[in-house]
């Protein structure tokens, strides 16, 4: 017996052609390119400045930024804003953006907390189009990969953080040349045994971005 082929998830066609980062905020209100946005509040699109050197790549909102509608507004961003300050990068000079737009998370009842769920790679490709049209319009000089998804999202799947974290990357994306400098998560400091360890680990490899940068 032959089994129907998986639905194809893509955000592919919810993308307009020749939009600015505000037309492409808008429509990425309306896709409908994976299950993802059956269960958050909204989709939370990349903030900041159009024409900033540095994108800073995660994973995808988290509880706080679902309900506010804004990248890295929850605790791992605070904590990301103090690690870039520290490093030498402006935070507030920096495009913010997640791999993937929708909050995946589970919720035992209704009205109990909601646990953070890693996106699947299948969920990250679908939501790879508007990350490229972000990529596109921005033009960084240098793109900060923070953490597993987003470098899935940008390098492949066979990317291990542990393996590249605190180097400069050169390479080919989207048909574009792109120099990226991988790191941590910012949550995965947050749940580190040593915090302050973990939390230096990301200010290293941030400064390795800042002197790329410069
Ligand atoms: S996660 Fe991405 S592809 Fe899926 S519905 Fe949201 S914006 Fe579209």
């Amino acid at each position: 017996m032959s089994t129907a082929p998986e639905e194809q998830y893509t955000a592919e066609p919810f993308v307009p052609d020749g939009a600015d980062l505000d037309g492409l905020r808008r429509a990425a209100g309306e896709c409908r390119g994976c299950p993802l946005h059956r269960d958050a509040t909204q989709t939370v699109f990349g903030a900041g400045d159009a024409r900033a050197r540095v994108m800073l790549v995660g994973e995808q909102p988290g509880d706080q930024e679902d309900r506010q509608g804004k990248p890295f507004v929850g605790p791992a961003g605070k904590l990301l804003d103090r690690a870039l300050a520290e490093a030498g990068i402006d935070p507030g000079e920096a495009y913010v953006t997640n791999a993937v737009k929708h909050f995946k998370f589970t919720q035992a009842e209704p009205r109990k907390r909601r646990i953070h769920k890693a996106p699947s790679l299948r969920e990250t490709t679908a939501c790879g189009p508007w990350l490229a049209a972000e990529l596109a319009l921005v033009e960084p000089e240098l793109i900060v990969v923070l953490g597993a998804t987003a470098g899935k999202a940008l390098l492949g799947s066979s990317f291990r953080v542990g393996e590249v974290r605190g180097t400069v990357l050169e390479r080919e994306i989207h048909g574009r040349a792109e120099r990226l400098v991988p790191t941590v998560h910012p949550s995965s400091v947050l749940r580190a045994d040593d915090r302050e360890g973990a939390y230096q680990g990301l200010v290293a490899d941030l400064r390795v971005a800042a002197r790329a940068l410069s």
